[in-house]
């Protein structure tokens, strides 16, 4: 018999009667796997078609990877941080309301770890360039704060990630004294697995929202060359460091800028943006560690460190890309 998504269908409609729990769950679940597996096909055979490696479509095991889709309308929605999927008679409540404003797309419903998520597609103009309404901002990347502007937003550190990361050190020696093979250990082992998850997750929140109102706000943004191996050197430093994910912050605000189509800018990392006076461009020999303001020994000037040290990231921008150096933000 060969096979088409046509017949597909239509075993699935006789499936449906011979085994009735397949009603449980909306009929586009299966209607939009197989739709998945055409596509699958089509894409396999054109590969083939034209020489390339074709990789032939993955049978998929049950409960690995397990998940489904609804793509229509009247299958799902989302109201006030709550889904509802046809066929479940409650409304799911959701952990954080959506992202992006939009059209909903799509909702892939997965089960990872004995856990379900919830993943929406959302068709959105959030990434509009028209929204930027300022020109340029210089960031200066703390320890004190996680991300503060030349325009004086700052993101303060996360401190409930800053919470976990006391309970999972906690954890971790709990875990190593427990005898091994013991049913407590095995205990303690899934305990600092789920920490770990949910400091993955607290940390990306925090990424996510620095630099999604950078690229939102903004068409140049200016930040510094972290040169995270030389800071490691400093150990209290390097732990803010890698509690912040600096690196991962500079992926997603230059991904997020490219869908932007905002500018980023990477000073130079011998740029002397903590040194130098803002207002009238005096240089001091050093910066000490762990002072959070100066005065400038020549206009007198008295500096919050991060904030001066943005604002000198943001005239680097401005002078990079030669844009007009009037509107500098001003530090009182
Ligand atoms: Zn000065």
């Amino acid at each position: 018999m060969k096979w088409s998504k046509k017949a597909a269908h239509e075993k699935y409609k006789a499936l449906r009667i011979e085994f009735p729990w397949y009603a449980e769950v909306s009929q586009r679940v299966t209607r939009n796997a197989v739709d998945d597996l055409y596509n699958a096909f089509t894409h396999f055979f054109r590969r083939v078609k034209k020489g390339e490696k074709p990789g032939f479509p993955k049978f998929k095991k049950r409960g690995l990877h397990d998940s489904f889709a609804l793509r229509e309308k009247p299958k799902f929605d989302v109201d006030n941080r709550t889904l509802r999927i046809e066929k479940l008679k409650t409304r799911i409540k959701m952990r954080e309301a959506l992202r992006f404003t939009g059209t909903l797309c799509q909702v892939t419903i997965s089960k990872r770890a004995g856990k379900y998520f919830a993943a929406l597609l959302v068709d959105t103009q959030d990434y509009d360039p028209k929204h930027q309404a300022q020109e340029s901002v210089g960031v200066d990347f703390g320890i004190k704060d996680l991300a503060i502007c030349s325009n004086g937003q700052t993101f303060a550190a996360n401190q409930k990630l800053k919470h976990s990361l006391k309970r999972l050190a906690r954890k971790q020696r709990a875990l190593s004294r427990k005898v091994k093979g013991s049913k407590r250990r095995a205990k303690a082992k899934q305990a600092v697995a789920k920490l770990h998850y949910r400091i993955h997750n607290q940390r990306l929140a925090v990424l996510h929202e620095v630099s999604d109102y950078l690229t939102a706000h903004f068409k140049v943004i200016t930040i510094e060359d972290l040169n995270v191996r030389g800071m490691t050197k400093n150990h209290k430093l390097a732990r803010a460091v890698n509690d912040a994910g600096f690196g991962m912050l500079r992926q997603f605000i230059e991904c997020k800028a490219e869908l932007r189509d905002s500018q980023v800018v990477i000073a130079d990392r011998f740029f002397p943006s903590s040194k130098t006076c803002s207002a009238c461009g005096y240089k001091k020999d050093a910066v000490v560690l762990g002072v959070d303001s100066w005065n400038c020994p020549e206009c007198k000037a008295h500096h919050d460190r991060d904030l001066n040290a943005s604002v000198n990231l943001d005239r680097y921008g401005r002078d990079t890309l030669q844009l007009d150096p009037n509107p500098y933000t001003r530090v009182a």
